[in-house]
């Protein structure tokens, strides 16, 4: 696939269609390169003076700018490398000052739900983008106090988009500060923490076109400076002396960030934050997300799954059962016989998943959907015939021409 400036190209195999981009996106070019031009460049990070040592330390470090760009990050927040957004919301849940509520939606992945410390406010999955805001102002107005919201910005079940600019606003009138996981908005839309007033974005760069094993927490320095370290080793400190207690945590993303530091990862991850317009991508993506909706629509027995209205923003993501039929068999035989890669499961959202599933069975009044769903989920190598493909797989109608 040839490279359309904003649109990097992505490494695939020939003959697979991948149709999970949503669980990890294929490697874009911009980073397999980048990590090509470092390799001969092995050398230690902020540990040297050797040529080697200065040139890695300094990729390091422009990685971290390019990705702060990237989020829109302000000048006086941190960006810190993480392994993902799990690495990353569990760092954000050990920085809270003590006693900070977090309020979520039950309708988040299990990374935006499961870190959060006992008593923290879990609301029922909204209805409505509006019915977010409402429950998130209600809430904050009862706990009346500084609480973190943390909610994801594009549902990984759903691909269903939240109102972070408002939910942002919500938050900032009760004093309340707002993270974002960004897991699955940042690779299709753009992310501006200062634009939309957020606290906190975490990303993971495997489903950003990066390898594995590169994540970023970013935002507000000052919870972050005050927390012990998440990770005690070297890189972390200023000062250690002879007795146990003698030691002078650094401040800034060294404090999170002890041990040689996954320097590969992180140039990768910029590679593609510098080279990665997602707006560019966007009618791209929502062609081919409508295309792939409407044709799924027609298929018999196949069910969307849904929060909201059938027309609200969403990513390009689409979960849904096909009536009778166990999700798994389904993912097996469209490997097997079709070479399409597709999830099935509850997603790491099982709350989420099993609602929506129940939800769509008593729209469509049947009695035979599967306890679990399928996921497709699309990007930046994905075709209009990887789209038709698997309709046709999952319709024998269309198989046969009719
Ligand atoms: N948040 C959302 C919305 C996700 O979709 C995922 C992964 O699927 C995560 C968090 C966790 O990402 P990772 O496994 O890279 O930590």
């Amino acid at each position: 696939m040839t490279a359309v400036l904003g649109i990097p190209s992505v490494l695939g195999i020939t003959g697979q269609i991948n149709l999970d981009y949503a669980a990890t996106a294929p490697c874009a070019q911009a980073a397999a390169d980048a990590v090509a031009e470092l390799l001969p460049w092995y050398g230690s990070v902020h540990r040297g003076a050797g040529a080697l040592s200065r040139r890695c330390t300094l990729a390091y470090e422009r990685a971290r700018e390019a990705v702060g760009d990237f989020v829109g990050a302000r000048p006086d927040d941190h960006v810190i490398f993480t392994r993902n957004t799990t690495d990353a919301l569990n760092l954000l849940a050990r920085a809270l000052p003590a006693g900070t509520p977090v309020v979520t939606f039950g309708g988040e992945h299990h990374a935006n739900l499961l870190p959060w410390p006992v008593g923290s406010v879990r609301l029922p999955v909204p209805d409505s983008p509006g019915a977010a805001i409402r429950g998130v102002d209600a809430a904050l107005r009862e706990l009346d106090r500084p609480a973190l919201v943390a909610v994801t910005g594009a549902s990984n079940v759903t691909g269903e988009r939240l109102p972070i600019a408002a939910l942002a606003a919500v938050a900032r009138r009760h004093g309340a500060r707002i993270a974002v996981d960004a897991a699955q908005l940042a690779p299709h839309a753009a992310i501006d923490i200062a634009a939309l007033g957020v606290d906190y974005v975490a990303l993971s760069g495997h489903k950003l076109y990066a390898p594995f094993g590169a994540g970023v927490l970013a935002g507000r320095g000052d919870w972050l400076d005050a927390a012990p370290p998440y990770l005690a080793g070297g890189g972390a400190t200023t000062h250690v002396g002879a007795a146990t207690h003698d030691v002078r945590w650094a401040t800034g993303p060294a404090r999170h960030e002890a041990g040689t530091p996954n320097l590969l990862g992180a140039v990768a991850l910029a590679a593609v934050c510098t080279s990665l317009d997602v707006e560019a991508l966007h009618e791209r993506e929502q062609a081919l997300l409508r295309r792939l909706r409407s044709g799924l629509a027609e298929i018999p027995g196949v069910a969307e799954l849904r929060m909201f209205a059938p027309d609200a923003d969403r990513v390009g993501i689409v979960s849904f059962v096909v009536a009778g039929r166990d999700s798994a068999e389904v993912s097996a035989e469209l490997a097997r016989d079709h070479n399409i890669g597709v999830r099935d499961g509850l997603f790491c959202a099982h709350p989420l998943a099993r609602r929506l599933i129940t939800e769509a069975a008593a729209r469509a009044g049947r009695r035979d959907f599967p306890p679990t769903a399928l996921r497709a989920s699309i990007g930046l190598g994905t075709t209009p015939s990887d789209v038709d493909a698997l309709l046709v797989a999952l319709d024998s109608r269309r198989a046969l021409g009719l």
